[in-house]
């Protein structure tokens, strides 16, 4: 049974809170939204902690962004929740936060798209990165696109993440996935690097998808991540020998004049 509009108001204001708990957002940051009907969206009000709200701050508003009901503004990134909810029939929520390590990774301009962990090649395929666009505007969404039909969740370069599924719940567990999916990259890093898996491996767990309940169009067919047969061996990465180097120090003295 669907649940009433009360039970969807409590259940932003428990996720919103959770977000905060976990320190994906900073103050007032971050944005929740769940589709009501094909007409209508609940969303989260701006200049609001999400971690603070009561359920008369959020908002109910048309598929054009207009303010139906609630005495607060709007979230003012709900261009990019419509769009999503546009492009994906199948989504009901969508999530935006700036979870502190994924965000790292794309303010270093890096997707989470590495064959690393089974779980998050079962659940998310990959996480790619869109293009940076101006908050508030309708270049926030540009660059996300062309991911948009293809991933549950996507970095936002220079900003954080957002992730969309059947329910708020959902979208709050992808979110949780990204951001503890980039922290074990983080470490891998640390440690010497990261080691996709084989594609024949990858092949097996997207077969597997059926095994887990894994049943959103986008998880049907997603974007495949990074696997070993793409990774460049160590030894074919573009290094320099000495005399290269010295040759190019070389003409760089030259171009400015302090060698002859
Ligand atoms: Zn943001």
């Amino acid at each position: 049974m669907s649940k009433s509009i009360a039970e969807l108001r409590h259940d932003i204001v428990e996720i919103g809170k959770l977000v905060f708990q976990k320190g994906w957002i900073a103050a007032n940051d971050g944005n929740i939204s769940i589709r009501l009907d094909n007409n209508t969206v609940l969303c989260t009000p701006t200049a609001v902690c999400k971690g603070m709200m009561s359920v008369d701050d959020l908002i109910i508003c048309d598929m054009e962004g207009n303010k139906i009901e609630g005495t607060r503004a709007r979230t003012s990134e709900i261009a990019m929740h419509l769009t999503i909810y546009r492009m994906r029939p199948d989504v009901l929520s969508v999530l935006h936060a700036h979870p502190p390590v994924a965000t790292g990774f794309a303010c270093a301009g890096r997707p989470l798209n590495l064959a690393l962990l089974p779980e998050v090649i079962i659940g998310l395929g990959s996480v790619p990165l869109a293009d940076y666009g101006l908050p508030g505007t309708s270049a926030l969404t540009d660059g996300m696109l062309p991911y948009i039909p293809k991933y549950d969740a996507i970095l936002m370069a220079n900003h954080g993440a957002v992730c969309y599924g059947e329910d708020v719940y959902q979208a709050f567990f992808r979110m949780e996935t990204v951001e503890h999916f980039a922290r074990i990259t983080f470490v891998a890093e640390m440690l010497g690097g990261a080691k996709a898996l084989p594609r024949e491996e990858v092949r097996k767990l997207f077969e597997s998808r059926g095994r887990y309940g894994v049943n959103s169009r986008a998880q049907m067919e997603p974007g495949a991540p990074v696997v070993t047969e793409d990774v460049q061996p160590s030894s074919e990465r573009f290094e320099l020998t000495r005399s290269q180097l010295l040759a190019i120090i070389d003409d760089a003295l030259r171009a400015r004049g302090v060698l002859a």
